[in-house]
């Protein structure tokens, strides 16, 4: 049932992107970051619960630095085949633009005490709107909330916890994007501005023509 807005949103015959279907497994719960550059550049959290992918639009990107605390709206449940979706999705599909793995690995559920909790336990507390969990990734490291704004229905923040792996510098998450990423993003942005001038042109061009 869980996945039913994911496919409502989608044409299959016309994006790439994974049909996917409720998948549970054995195996340590994993996490994606995909950076989707779509009508606007944001960074999608997933977490795996439940046999599908839980998952928040990041416009400014994780960060590491504790005092961020950067608004995670909260989006459909994605199937977990998504995790290692990456493409173009084609334009007039729903959040056409580029997907790139940003980042990838697994996580663990826990209590306010740090304390590994169970996946059901973890479930409650996603329903209650209030997460902590640790991450192993290759950028995001350790502890971790996300916290429901109050009376709010999908408005959430992701704010990194002090350990180890905090950081107190100005933490950027395009200073960690893939080259192609940032290839697609600075193609893209080349072009709008070629269209302006196209046009100015083309004006040019025929007040040249009405003139002669
Ligand atoms: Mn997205």
């Amino acid at each position: 049932m869980t996945l039913v807005k994911y496919k409502e949103k989608r044409n299959f015959d016309n994006t790439p992107e994974p049909e996917g279907k409720v998948k549970r497994g054995k195996h340590d719960l994993i996490f994606v970051v995909q950076r989707h550059h779509a009508s606007h550049l944001h960074y999608d959290f997933r977490l795996e619960l439940d046999g599908t992918l839980k998952s928040w639009a990041i416009p400014k990107g994780p960060s590491l630095n504790p005092a961020d605390r950067r608004l995670a709206m909260q989006v459909e449940d994605h199937p977990i085949s998504y995790a290692t979706f990456e493409g173009d999705i084609p334009t007039g599909n729903y959040g056409a633009g580029h997907v790139d793995v940003w980042d990838h690995g697994t996580y663990t559920p826990e209590d306010e005490h740090q304390q590994p909790i169970t996946a059901a336990q973890f479930a409650k507390n996603l329903e209650a709107g209030s997460i902590k969990f640790t991450i192993k990734g290759r950028h995001l490291k350790g502890s971790f909330a996300l916290v429901k704004f109050k009376g709010e229905d999908k408005s959430w923040l992701l704010i990194k916890h002090k350990d180890q792996y905090a950081t107190q510098e100005p933490y950027n998450s395009e200073d960690y994007a893939k080259k192609s990423s940032l290839e697609y993003t600075r193609k893209r942005a080349a072009k709008k501005a070629a269209v302006p001038k196209a046009i100015a042109t083309k004006k040019v061009a025929k007040k040249a023509i009405k003139k002669s």
